[in-house]
């Protein structure tokens, strides 16, 4: 079971990273960037919905305490009860609170990235509750015991032969290297566990506060189970989830799936408003959401970086990032990862603790090109590189002594052709020593500390021959 997601840095996953993550995670990733295009090709006002759905969130981040509140009113209305969590810890506290009112002792999740943020699963195990993710994703990640790489694949870094092996060895059995004979290895165990399962736990993709409603959009049919099954629902869902009406939801579900995974809409909408009404009516028979804070209140004074609560989760800016694409989501350190996580977490943890991730970033602007809701990546990406380096009104400089002396060689080496030059000639012969197949997966010190947790790509310095030849034709 994995622990609470605490940021763990870029050296983190020493030794247990498969050496197939840049294989397995350009072809996935490069699958949902063709799908994407495609969809939003057939869909003429895709520029204009963007710039809809882009002003709609900057409204609702101007007025959050507002909707929020009514929010809170529609739920309770509609016989659910709303919870305020303002760090992780109420959080836990609040869903194994609830969990114990109600003796129970499995609990059957769907994806959520909010649990994840506050390790709900962690806690409950540690309190003796089963805590069982339902996702075929997230189960997979679960048995392997990491978290996951991906904000909408979250075992995008595993081929089918890896997650066999993983099923063969945790599950006891003698599992094939067969996408549809997992799948119903999984879905035969799960099935049982929604039948005796006491609790079901969600996150949700919106909050629309017009009717108090829950919206998750999912590709499998287990957040239904998780959400109708059990007696009991919690949600645990961040207060940026929150859209004012159904017509603002209208246009997310345009951009959502089409951005995410290249459906025009994903196979399951789900809304709900509040436990069942009846008895003999479909539903749990309490519904609890938990809304967490956790430090967004504290984003949300500053007006450049909290565009950030514009994202709607959909992916797409992972899916042509050229550095998530080469390293994958581990090398992030922390749940959310990809260009969102660049700007999130450091963000939501303080430059001080997640420094490193603002300069993740080759700033090619990819990520912002196919964002759904127009959030500015590089912009933020640059604002928090300048409170690292200099620090703001929010978080003092906290750039260390060795990367600022670096900094300062490379500028001088790219202000100096003759060093410049010089460094494109000696560089890959050197680092051809190091190389196999293009990647460089053990390099001396202090390359080392890059390739203890995943692989390099070696320097070719084609550029200025390819700009030449270029010119020439
Ligand atoms: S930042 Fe934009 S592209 Fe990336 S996950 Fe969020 S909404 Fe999608």
């Amino acid at each position: 079971m994995s622990e609470t997601p605490t940021y763990i840095g870029f050296e983190a996953y020493t030794g247990h990273i498969p050496p197939s993550i840049p294989s397995a995670v350009q072809q996935a990733t490069a699958r949902f960037a063709v799908g994407r295009a495609a969809r939003v090709s057939e869909l003429p006002q895709f520029e204009q919905l963007r710039q809809i759905a882009s002003d709609i969130r900057l409204h609702t981040i101007e007025n959050m305490d507002t909707y929020l509140l009514r929010f809170e009113e529609k739920v309770t209305a509609a016989g659910g009860h709303v919870h305020w969590a303002a760090t992780a810890e109420d959080a836990r506290q609040i869903v194994l609170q609830i969990a114990r009112e109600h003796n129970v002792k499995l609990a059957v999740k769907s994806k959520s990235m909010a649990t994840e943020e506050i390790g709900l699963n962690h806690a409950l195990e540690t309190a003796g509750i089963e805590a069982l993710e339902t996702d075929l994703g997230e189960y997979i990640i679960q048995l392997a015991g990491t978290g996951p790489s991906h904000i909408i694949v979250p075992a995008i870094h595993l081929k089918k032969e890896e997650i066999a092996a993983i099923f063969s060895e945790k599950l006891g059995i003698d599992a094939p290297a067969d996408p549809i004979e997992l799948t119903r290895i999984a879905r035969e165990i799960l099935r049982e566990k929604f039948l005796n399962a006491e609790m079901g736990v969600s996150g949700a993709n919106f909050l629309i506060a017009e009717t108090g409603t829950l919206v998750m959009v999912t590709n499998e049919g287990n957040g239904r189970m998780c959400t109708t099954m059990p007696d009991l629902h919690v949600a645990v869902v961040g207060i940026d989830k929150i859209i004012p009406d159904w017509e603002s939801l209208t246009v997310f579900l345009k951009l959502l799936a089409r951005s995410a995974t290249g459906q025009k809409l994903s196979t399951y909408t789900q809304f709900i408003t509040g436990p069942r009404r009846a008895e003999g009516e479909f539903g749990p028979k309490e519904f609890h959401i938990v809304l967490l804070d956790n430090g967004r209140s504290d984003v949300l004074k500053d007006p450049i970086g909290r565009e950030v609560f514009k994202c709607i989760r959909c992916g797409a800016c992972a899916n042509v990032c050229p550095v998530y694409k080469n390293v994958g989501g581990f090398a992030y350190g922390w749940f959310i990862s990809g260009p969102i996580g660049a700007i999130f977490a450091p963000q939501m943890l303080g430059t001080p603790t997640a420094r490193e991730l603002p300069y993740a970033s080759t700033l090619c602007g990819a990520c912002a090109d196919v964002c759904p809701v127009k959030i500015p990546i590089p912009t933020i990406l640059r604002h928090l590189r300048r409170r690292v380096a200099e620090g703001d009104q929010i978080a003092a400089s906290t750039m260390p002594a060795p990367i600022a002396a670096a900094a300062k060689l490379s500028a001088l080496a790219l202000a100096q052709n003759w060093i410049y030059r010089f460094g494109a000639r000696i560089l890959p012969p050197v680092m051809a020593l190091f190389t196999r197949d293009s990647w460089i997966s053990s390099a001396p010190y202090p390359l080392n500390r890059w390739t203890k947790s995943r692989p390099l790509l070696a320097f070719t310095a084609g550029f200025r021959s390819w700009w030449k030849n270029r010119n020439a034709k």
